[in-house]
């Protein structure tokens, strides 16, 4: 699991923060250094006008209600930019509120990191392609940003090979349950029966021989 362990600082060449507490503004490492990076260039073309992050995550992840995601450190809120460089409380029909800022800076955002998706509500910006809707994004910006060290774990069977196998495999072994051959970085028979027995001594977790996401978590992946 990705560390959720690098805090934004509350602020710094073009950004601000809102909604600060103390355990709200924590990131994975790759997505701390793309916002600061972000903002950076942002500062280079409009130093007016920086931009008002939201909260994250809290440090290490987890559920962070009233949120139904920020759990994993690779999603941040942003204020709308407002026309006077402000940092303002504004929905898309604030008249305060700069769809032309706000609609360069999603753009900007696109071109320098991938996104997994951007929240906004602004039907403009919707019907543009730069932002998707979703409930309570009137007055915010969601951020959704890749980061693959972050993103769920790919199931494990037979045949599958790879570094994230023979974690796996190392685990497994350390929690007891030897695998023929060791670790070895490829998943084949012995490594299915060391999971099934794993997942036999793990009740709810069905004893199939394939490492699914609960699989992997229940060994403290
Ligand atoms: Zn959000």
């Amino acid at each position: 699991m990705v560390k959720i362990e690098s805090l934004v600082p509350v602020n710094g060449v073009g950004f601000r923060t809102n909604n600060r507490t103390d355990n709200s503004h924590f990131a994975t490492q790759v997505v701390h250094d793309l916002l600061i990076k972000i903002a950076g260039l942002w500062h280079d073309l409009h130093p007016d006008h920086p931009i008002s992050i939201g909260q994250v995550s809290h440090k290490g992840g987890g559920e962070f209600p009233p949120h139904k995601q920020h759990k994993l450190g690779i999603e941040a809120d942003m204020r709308p930019l407002s026309k006077d460089g402000q940092d303002l409380h504004l929905t898309f029909n604030s008249p305060e509120y700069s769809r032309d800022l706000t609609r360069e800076f999603v753009k900007f955002l696109r071109s320098n990191a991938n996104m997994h998706q951007v929240f906004f509500n602004d039907p403009k910006l919707i019907a543009e392609g730069l932002t998707h809707h979703a409930g309570g994004h009137d007055n915010h910006l969601h951020l959704w940003f890749e980061d693959e060290q972050a993103s769920t774990p790919r199931v494990l069977r037979n045949f599958t090979k790879g570094d994230d196998v023979k974690r796996f495999q190392e685990k497994l072994i350390a929690a007891g349950f030897p695998i023929k051959g060791g670790a070895d970085g490829k998943f084949g028979q012995n490594t299915e029966d060391a999971v099934r027995a794993f997942q036999t001594a793990h009740p709810p977790l069905t004893a199939n021989g394939i490492a699914d996401e609960a699989t992997q978590s229940a060994l403290g992946l």
